[in-house]
């Protein structure tokens, strides 16, 4: 048994000062110093910095790990030019990151507080790099395959890759499935997916609603995809609706990644069946697709994350800079209380949404806690203030254990 007493806690959801943490894997106790030490007399008493704060470990529900080769390759400032990039140079991106590309990118999100994330792996490339990860992991196999005629190879690829990561034998690495998108994605293999996902309850997770191409390909088979799919794919229509594909997601709660170009029907249905929003601002400022409405989310009460997306879209695979973009993104909410959800989003939320046992600060959960050190004693915009001033981080706890401290 370890005890830490640290000046400051934000479990997140609370913040408190004067209580101390019993904790081994999991957080046993939380009161006064000295009940603890009277209880756990053998415990060892942690280290701390001065203004000492004890938050829980970061979550980031969505990253693509084998794109972590990019830097200034890709084509930024809109959808269109930007996928077609991704198709220039997807094999000179992925061939280009090997197994150690691919480590320090999950390397960097440890330094940077992330104890858990959501990889989304589009060829399996990423997998011993999540398998072997300090990390809580969940793996999403994503499938993709929008013409009729590739279904069944496309879906037995899939197959051979959701069986590779269900055979990693490892405490916190989970297997989930990814639906790539409503356009990319033919129904019957969405169904097939889905009904894995439902027999072995696996986390599922889509990108729904990204662009404004994405919204006129779905309503009208208009737009800057029309000329995409009749070129690439021979195809002259889209292969879902929006609603349609919502529809197929019907009693499988599932994380839904971007959802900015929605209208009030999808954010019921999201509501409804309790679909989670993965928010990801550098990634969809980048792509030239706008700001999600965060106020309408909250308005439709659909739940919400933020996440980095992978380094195809981004500089850095760091949430607290995440955060503190979409604090400026949105600049018509309220200040500080967004400060307070974000920071909620990539905890406790994103560790509901995920199905893991951490995000939080409270007894019965997994000790995975970052010890910062702040300037001074905190006022109560702490949260706001996390977001700003980017404190350092001294001491990393995975399931109790420190995995990083200061170089
Ligand atoms: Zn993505």
């Amino acid at each position: 048994m370890k005890i830490i007493n640290p000046d400051t806690i934000l479990s997140p959801v609370h913040q408190s000062s004067g209580s101390a943490i019993a904790f081994d894997k999991t957080i046993h106790a939380i009161g006064p110093l000295q009940e603890l030490l009277d209880t756990y007399p053998d415990a060892e008493l942690i280290d701390l910095p001065r203004n000492s704060l004890l938050m829980p470990g970061l979550i980031n529900p969505h990253v693509h790990l084998e794109f972590s080769a990019n830097r200034t390759e890709l084509t930024y400032g809109g959808f269109l030019p930007w996928l077609y990039s991704v198709i220039e140079q997807r094999d000179d991106l992925v061939n280009g990151c090997s197994i150690d590309c691919i480590n320090s990118a999950v390397k960097d999100m440890l330094k940077c507080g992330i104890t858990a994330f959501g990889a989304v792996s589009s060829y399996g490339l990423d997998l011993e790099a999540a398998a072997t990860a300090p990390q809580k992991v969940v793996f999403f196999n994503e499938l993709i395959g929008s013409q009729a005629q590739m279904a069944d190879a496309l879906f037995g690829d899939f197959i051979s890759r959701l069986n590779a990561s269900e055979a990693v034998d490892r405490e916190g690495f989970h297997s989930g499935i990814a639906i790539h998108s409503p356009y990319s994605v033919h129904p019957i293999l969405i169904k097939k997916a889905l009904q894995i996902a439902k027999d072995k309850n696996l986390v599922t997770t889509a990108h729904f609603m990204e662009s404004l191409a994405e919204r006129e390909w779905l309503d009208k088979n208009e737009g800057d995809f029309k000329p995409f799919f009749n070129d690439f794919l021979k195809q002259n229509s889209a292969v879902n609706s929006a609603e349609e594909f919502l529809e197929l997601f019907r009693g499988h709660s599932t994380l839904m990644t971007h959802v900015i170009h929605t209208n009030d029907k999808e954010l019921e249905i999201l509501h409804r069946d309790g679909h989670t929003v993965i928010h990801c601002p550098v990634s969809n400022r980048l792509l030239g697709n706008g700001a999600i409405d965060l106020d309408a989310l909250e308005k439709h009460s659909v739940k919400w994350l933020c996440g980095t997306d992978g380094l195809s879209s981004n500089y850095k695979l760091d949430l607290f800079e995440e955060m503190k973009i979409a604090l400026f993104m949105h600049s018509e909410t309220a200040l500080a209380p967004l400060a307070s959800r974000l920071l909620e989003s990539v905890t406790i939320n994103a560790a509901n949404a995920l199905g893991l046992n951490c995000g939080e600060i409270a007894v019965g959960k997994d000790a995975d806690m970052l010890l910062l050190e702040l300037d001074s004693e905190p006022n109560e915009q702490l949260p706001l203030h996390l977001l700003l001033q980017h404190y350092p981080i001294k001491k990393i706890f995975i399931d109790g254990k420190v995995v990083k401290t200061e170089e």
